[in-house]
């Protein structure tokens, strides 16, 4: 029994270490846990979207009875041709891809100002650095340039590429939609990298998607062509050019306005002004600036 009660006593000081010891563990690993709940909530958060940049590669008068379905007198307004340029996972990543066939401007009336690649460029990406692609809609001005990405995996709705290839304006974009390894298509919504959601409306034209996803506790929606502008969202007023459905346009902008979406159109030079300057014709919606060579 002494010699118990002595190892006791010998062993106490021992005791107390170890209790510290413990208790040192234990706050370590609530810290951890603490700290590792936060960078899940900001990867989660943001989804490893890191920066995104709207690309104005042309520009052009047009018609005011395309921008709003409301327009009574016709006039027109200066708007931009553009697409968006995202880092995803570290990955490149464009949401439509513009056009730079010099026939198509001379019809519409677009100046182009510099290519799509041209403008990837500045930004020192080559076309074979674009890993994803999203398309809104087969207008040309959103899927024209699709063949210059050789290795992009390509997302666009079902009804949208049934569309396009029911009458193909370019067999090298019909070649990357009918290859199965090349492109998905999705009949409702999509989940592209983990980021963004992307969904039919189909108020513009049948199939015609946009793509929603949140940076830093906002909510932003890539909205192709069913707002041309931002204003059609503030405003709540329905695009003019509607191919497809004004029921599902409104719906949509209603939406949009529930959610509190900020919204990123392709065609509205306000973009350009209310968003960080990079390089002529790029603007920085959020991210760094990218370091030149
Ligand atoms: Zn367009």
């Amino acid at each position: 029994m002494l010699v118990l009660l002595n190892s006791i006593k010998v062993n106490k000081p021992q005791c107390l270490r170890l209790w510290i010891a413990g208790i040192t563990l234990l706050v370590c690993l609530m810290l951890a846990s603490v700290v590792g709940a936060a960078g899940q909530y900001s990867s989660q958060s943001d989804n490893g979207i890191t920066s995104l940049y709207y690309m104005s590669y042309g520009e052009s008068p047009f018609s005011m009875k395309y921008l709003f379905a409301d327009t009574t007198v016709d006039s027109t307004t200066k708007i931009d041709w553009a697409f968006y340029f995202a880092k995803v996972h570290g990955q490149c990543v464009l949401i439509d891809v513009g056009f730079d066939n010099k026939e198509l401007a001379a019809k519409w009336g677009v100046t182009i100002k510099e290519t799509p690649v041209a403008l990837l460029k500045k930004l020192n990406v080559t076309p074979d650095m674009i890993k994803t692609i999203i398309i809104t809609h087969a207008h040309f001005d959103h899927i024209a340039c699709l063949p210059e990405f050789p290795n992009a995996k390509v997302y666009i709705s079902k009804e949208a590429a049934d569309r396009y290839l029911a009458a193909p304006e370019d067999p090298k974009i019909a070649e990357v939609l009918k290859d199965s390894k090349r492109t998905v298509t999705f009949s409702n919504h999509i989940v592209v990298n983990g980021v963004f959601t992307v969904k039919t409306v189909g108020g513009h034209m049948p199939g015609s998607s946009v793509a929603e996803f949140s940076h830093g506790g906002k909510k932003y929606i890539l909205t192709g062509d069913e707002c041309y502008l931002c204003r059609n969202a503030s405003e709540k007023r329905p695009i003019g050019a509607l191919m497809g459905d004004k029921d599902r346009n409104v719906r949509f902008l209603d939406e949009v306005a529930a959610k509190k979406q900020i919204v990123l159109p392709c065609h509205d030079p306000s973009i350009t002004r209310k968003y960080t300057f990079v390089d002529t014709n790029i603007s920085m919606i959020f991210g760094s600036k990218p370091q030149h060579k």
